[in-house]
């Protein structure tokens, strides 16, 4: 006889057939292991339609979103103390960075100092210099020189321009030589 059929039949979900049904109580009332095995689906069967439905112990939400609640901040903590570590680890490199670099000064410090002091003073009184004078002759030619004379100065200027480029092409030229 196929057991399995019939164990197949006392797991199956659906609903069993007519003929299906009559044929497992035949089989059930003439094997054993059957019957045992449709016993104990049977007690199974009973013990969870019997069995009251456990439900958690009072405050269960809260003491869950509390331990939610905990579970962030441990992990925002860690996350800080990272961002922290990088940090410092970051500084520190560039601490140490810094400190190749003016290392030349904590040896000799004066001197770099003069140097660089020379250096910057020098470079501003250049710019300065050459600011001074621009906005000078832009002033002094601003007040005598009327806005349509400016236009006319431009256009001569590109003019004058364009000669110089022709010219200079004349110039330099290859020329035939006349023997
Ligand atoms: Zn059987």
């Amino acid at each position: 006889m196929n057991h399995q059929f019939f164990e197949n039949l006392l797991l199956s979900d659906s609903e069993l057939t007519q003929v299906e049904l009559t044929m497992l109580q035949e089989h059930l009332q003439t094997c054993e292991a059957c019957r045992q095995f449709s016993n104990a689906l049977e007690d199974v069967d009973h013990l969870f339609h019997n069995t009251p439905i456990a439900s958690p112990a009072v405050g269960f939400t809260q003491r869950w979103q509390e331990s939610v609640i905990q579970d962030n901040k441990k992990r925002q903590k860690r996350q800080i103390w990272l961002i922290l570590i990088v940090g410092v680890c970051s500084i520190s490199a560039l601490f140490a960075l810094l400190g190749f670099t003016i290392l030349p000064v904590l040896i000799s410090p004066i001197a770099v100092l003069w140097a660089e002091l020379f250096n910057l003073v020098t470079w501003f009184s250049a710019v300065e210099w050459i600011v001074g004078v621009l906005l000078t002759m832009f002033r002094a030619a601003h007040s005598v020189v009327p806005t349509s004379l400016w236009i006319a100065l431009s256009f001569a200027f590109m003019g004058l321009c364009a000669v110089w480029v022709v010219a200079f092409k004349q110039v330099t030229a290859p020329r035939r030589l006349v023997i």
